[in-house]
């Protein structure tokens, strides 16, 4: 696949991906960024959801409206479950994408270790860190990758600690792909997701999304403070990191 052009996204327009209905908060920026990969993937994908909200959002079973297969798993063993699962599939001769689609603090804070492991033996996986920074799913406790300085219920004066970069983490375990992206450059996301997927082993995105709620900003922002981290941090948030 190639670069997406913006007549190949408004192709998507009609397509559903998520169904409607969801659990999910008006401007929940978890539905944005999914809905995003599964046009990246065409919705042909197998998907590994640990605990949070990306497991309450689709409802309760036997209805779900993600219209691709997931497995919901505990909270610290997704990366552990994908392993297991696109072995299995291989075996029987797939070679779709198994995607792990993680929370902060499921990445950064509990399921850490799985997420190591699974990077070390470079499982051919695509995970997925969507990061709203904080434990929104819960009451917005601070997890690893909360910024320095930001409120939330557990560091109601600031946090003190600065910002985990999970990013440069796993470029530390010499895995070929890994990529920053934001909900708010689509294309930029697709293209890197579909880049991935020409890479076998395993592939690590950080998904910046930031949550109404927990940000504290009316639903329709979800977007536009996009901007802010992208501009502070230039080079980092929506730019291509390549492992050789
Ligand atoms: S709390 Fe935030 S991330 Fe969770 S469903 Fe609501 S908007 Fe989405």
């Amino acid at each position: 696949m190639g670069m997406v052009t913006m007549s190949e996204l408004h192709k998507y327009g009609r397509t559903k991906f998520i169904m409607p209905g969801t659990a999910a908060c008006p401007g929940c920026p978890l539905q944005v960024g999914m809905r995003q990969l599964a046009m990246a993937l065409d919705g042909k994908l197998a998907m590994v959801i640990p605990a949070g909200c990306s497991s309450v959002i689709p409802g309760t079973a036997p209805h779900t409206a993600y219209s691709f297969p997931v497995l919901h798993v505990p909270f610290a063993s997704s990366p552990a479950v994908a392993s297991g699962l696109v072995r299995a599939v291989r075996q029987r001769g797939i070679n779709g994408p198994v995607v792990v689609w993680a929370g902060d603090g499921a990445t950064a804070d509990i399921g850490f270790a799985t997420l190591s492991g699974a990077a070390y033996r470079n499982e051919d996986i695509l995970y997925i860190m969507a990061d709203n920074e904080a434990y929104m799913n819960t009451g917005i406790q601070a997890s690893g990758t909360t910024s320095w300085m930001a409120w939330t219920t557990t560091s109601p004066r600031g946090k003190t600690e600065d910002k985990k970069d999970v990013a440069l983490i796993m470029l530390m375990h010499k895995v070929p792909y890994v990529a920053t992206a934001s909900i708010a450059y689509p294309m930029d996301f697709i293209d890197k997701v579909r880049r991935a997927m020409q890479v076998k082993g395993f592939k690590f995105i950080h998904l910046h999304a930031p949550c109404p709620p927990g940000w504290r900003m009316e639903d329709a922002y979800t977007i536009r403070p996009q901007g802010l981290p992208l501009r502070l941090v230039p080079g980092f948030y929506g730019s291509i990191i390549r492992v050789s």
